[in-house]
């Protein structure tokens, strides 16, 4: 005996043979069964975690007197359930913990709930179940979205030109960013970049990439230039001989955009040059410090962006 399938897509006609049959039939009642045994137990639990409902009423209708039983074997089965998606939760915040500190993030202030991991006891109650749903719940809507907060935080942090380009050939730094003795002054008073010795006409480099957005001649940095790299991030080359690019000028990062001088308040021909984080300035030293831990201090000084 045979029988023929028509296969109208292909249009090729197919042949069964009575033991294929019946393996199709074997695996269709498997699933019923499988399908059946499910859905009892999801109307079970239905049931006994909302007795007040049509379906509660039913459940315990059906049950009877193993009503007290069968909650409580539904009881335990939540309870394992829960306990696994607690150690899920937990294992969630604390790598979201991890990323946060690798990514130099500062810390986020609403920490995720309380950590320990709870230990179902014996006689749980569905009421303790479902306050223990609730809160489950809220920790891992937070903790999703700190998880999407911090990708997305590195992700801009991925992208930032960061000035980590010499913007001298020969980088001798004649003075270091920090408190000095004022030049002119013989006072305490802060060296708010860096200084690189060089002669006059020496090629000034651009940091990193970005748009220029000052190009003017100060009575202190005397020719200068700012470039503007996003993100809140600046960079000022001051004291130069001569200016190569204008005001709204984009940059590439090494592009030659100025020369070394002696204009300004400046003792002899140098570059000051300053990195400023949201106004501030920084040490440019650890930006230009390419590579390794100090590029890694540079990241996570900048911190989160605003
Ligand atoms: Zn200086």
């Amino acid at each position: 005996m045979q029988w023929m399938i028509v296969n109208d897509a292909a249009g090729r006609v197919r042949y069964l043979g009575p033991t294929q049959v019946l393996g199709w039939a074997v695996i269709v009642a498997l699933l019923c069964a499988t399908l059946g045994a499910g859905m009892y137990h999801a109307v079970l639990r239905l049931g006994v975690l909302y007795p007040e409902t049509a379906v509660g009423a039913l459940v315990h209708q059906l049950v009877g007197e193993d009503w007290q039983r069968v909650l409580q074997e539904q009881v335990d089965v939540l309870a394992r359930e829960v306990g696994t998606l607690q150690v899920r939760v937990l294992q969630m915040e604390s790598l979201g913990q991890r990323l946060e500190s690798q990514a130099g993030l500062p810390a986020l202030q609403d920490r995720l709930g309380v950590g320990g991991i709870w230990v179902p006891g014996p006689a749980l109650s569905v009421a303790s179940m479902h306050s223990l749903l609730d809160s489950l719940r809220e920790r891992a809507d937070t903790g999703t979205q700190k998880l999407a907060d911090i990708d997305g935080q590195w992700n801009v942090m991925q992208h930032i030109p960061l000035p980590t380009q010499h913007p001298v050939e020969q980088a001798v730094v004649s003075s270091p960013f920090g408190w000095r003795i004022d030049p002119f002054t013989g006072r305490s008073a802060m060296h708010q970049g860096m200084d690189f010795r060089g002669a006059v006409g020496d090629p000034i480099f651009a940091a990193a990439g970005g748009v220029i957005v000052a190009r003017a001649h100060h009575p202190e940095y005397g020719h200068m230039v700012d470039i503007d790299h996003g993100e809140g991030i600046h960079t000022r080359y001051a004291h130069a001989s001569a200016v190569f690019v204008q005001q709204g000028d984009l940059v590439r990062r090494g592009q030659k955009i100025a020369a070394v001088g002696n204009t300004g308040r400046s003792t002899g021909p140098h570059l000051h040059f300053e990195v400023l984080v949201d106004g501030a300035a920084q040490d440019p030293e650890r930006f230009l410090a390419q590579g390794g831990a100090a590029l890694q201090t540079a990241v996570a000084s900048i911190g989160a962006p605003k």
